[in-house]
């Protein structure tokens, strides 16, 4: 039994998401992430690669990158989330997506899109509803460039971490 299905999404109105089948277990390798390896050079080229829509691109190491939009993978269809339950892992060429967090059955199935803090921010506006939410698709580590609330809770996790 897959761990996910798709459902329409509660964070993107006009699209859809994946939801948990059952509980699933902090740590768990939940579906791949894939699509087609090309290379830098190919997508610095590449108007499909803009600065319009990096959602899908993936930056795997020095010389290749992963172009994961296409219809059949269906990892695409993860939700940003400024508290997701989910994220990115890979190694090598392979990319894939777990859980960092324990997710009950019929929860949306969320990741941090990792989108750098930049003028265009923007056009990409966040609907996750959470209560950590700054409004825009952002990586958790730029968020408080937009929104002071977040740069006490930064620094206070960077103490943690170290
Ligand atoms: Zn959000």
């Amino acid at each position: 039994m897959k761990l996910y299905r798709i459902k329409k999404s509660n964070i993107d109105r006009n699209g859809r998401g994946l939801y948990a089948t059952k509980n699933i277990k902090k740590g768990t390798r939940i579906i791949d992430y894939i699509g087609k390896i090309i290379t830098k050079k190919k997508s610095d080229q590449s108007e499909k690669f803009d600065n319009s829509k990096p959602i899908y691109l993936f930056d795997l190491n020095s010389r290749y990158d992963l172009d994961g939009d296409y219809s059949w993978n269906t990892a695409k269809l993860i939700n940003h989330s400024c508290s997701n339950n989910c994220e990115y892992e890979g190694q090598g060429l392979k990319l894939w997506v777990i859980a960092i967090k324990d997710i009950k059955k019929d929860e949306e199935l969320t990741c941090d899109y990792g989108f750098s803090y930049d003028s265009d921010y923007k056009q990409f506006p966040c609907k996750c509803k959470s209560k950590n939410c700054c409004g825009y698709i952002v990586r958790s580590e730029s968020r408080w460039r937009i929104n002071k609330r977040f740069r006490l809770s930064f620094k206070k996790n960077n103490r943690v971490n170290r």
